[in-house]
């Protein structure tokens, strides 16, 4: 019995050009072997791709189980080439995909949290991603982008999908004071929500001007550089009672402990590696606060589809820093120095 896996050889495109990262810090742009099963996965030419925190984790060796050697980039958007059957409709169409590929069958999968599931196959993150010409895909997780999103507003939809995922783990209400810790790419997507949803105050913390600026224009009622300020007079006496961390940085950590209202809520969504963080527990239960995870985005794609289309936010600031996929190295330093004004590093293969 096949249990409906094609036992067929896997399909051979041959070689592709992609970053090949073997181990950390030692990647190179290069050809590697492309093949996918023709039965059960689609061939994706890859549009866009962009750079993410995560990926500047990956590549310094940060990211517990990376499968060396393999091809990263999991926000991409791209031009379905090859579908199996029953998915030829898809041939043509730029799509993203739902990167937790699960199995839909644990404990997690059926309760609601596919990204708590064992066996998820995600390109970028398990396995071969989008820093690459081309990418496969199980189809039935490639949603299509509606025809007025170009490729690049396309390859915010998966970070944009963690945002509504961190809003829907720790919903926003007109009444909620919102601190933001970290206003990169996830951490201004979320301020962007949070407005949407009728926050009463909205502040924002980052180490670097532009991005407060940026914040600024988009929905921060106030701005602050704990570089720059005392937090403790910036902040005020109106504690926030919605936080969210979203630099993964020990000091992000203590201060949303330290600044949230008593009874109030921290959702957790910077990712912070293997680093260890000494915190006042007894603030979180002195403080009664609430701690919330957010992994992945989960089950979010479509209505971060439907928020673009419509245009309920502004995806502009984040689309001004594209490169040719053999720039990755300029590309990936202008993310990781934080150069340029750069809210996100494209790559255009
Ligand atoms: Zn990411
Ligand atoms: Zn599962």
């Amino acid at each position: 019995v096949t249990q409906g896996l094609s036992i067929e050889k896997p399909l051979n495109l041959g070689m592709i050009d992609a970053i090949l990262l073997r181990g950390p810090n030692d990647h190179s742009f290069t050809k590697v072997p492309f093949s996918w099963n023709k039965n059960r996965e689609a061939v994706i030419r890859v549009k866009c791709s962009g750079i993410c925190g995560t990926d500047l984790k990956i590549f310094k060796g940060l990211m517990g189980d990376a499968p060396f050697p393999f091809v990263p980039g999991h926000e991409w958007s791209g031009l379905v080439e090859q579908a199996p059957a029953g998915y030829e409709h898809l041939i043509g169409k730029l799509v993203v995909l739902d990167n937790l590929q699960c199995c839909k069958l644990c404990v997690y999968c059926q309760s609601g949290y596919p990204n708590l599931c064992n066996s998820l196959v995600e390109p970028g993150i398990s396995t071969n991603g989008a820093f690459a010409t081309h990418v496969k895909a199980f189809p039935e997780h490639l949603h299509v982008v509606p025809d007025h999103l170009s490729a690049e507003e396309a390859c915010m939809l998966e970070p944009l999908a963690v945002a509504v995922y961190a809003l829907r783990r720790l919903p926003v209400h007109y009444e909620d004071r919102v601190l933001i810790i970290g206003g990169g790419t996830i951490g201004l997507l979320i301020g962007q929500l949070a407005r949407l949803s009728g926050a009463k105050e909205i502040i924002l913390l980052d180490h670097h001007h532009y991005r407060l600026e940026i914040g600024q224009s988009l929905f921060a009622d106030r701005t602050c550089n704990p570089l720059k300020v005392d937090l403790d007079k910036a902040i005020g006496s109106e504690l926030p009672n919605k936080v969210f961390e979203v630099t993964g940085s020990s000091e992000g950590f203590q201060n949303s402990v330290k600044y949230a209202k008593p009874g109030g809520s921290i959702a957790v969504v910077g990712y912070a590696g293997p680093k260890q963080t000494s915190i006042s527990t007894a603030d979180i239960m002195c403080k009664l606060l609430t701690l919330i995870g957010v992994l992945s985005p989960t089950n979010s794609l479509g209505e971060a589809i439907d928020i673009a289309v419509n245009r309920r936010i502004d995806l502009s600031v984040y689309l001004d820093h594209t490169y040719p996929l053999k720039d990755f190295d300029k590309a990936f330093k202008i993310a990781e120095k934080r150069l340029n004004g750069c809210l996100k590093a494209m790559l255009i293969p």
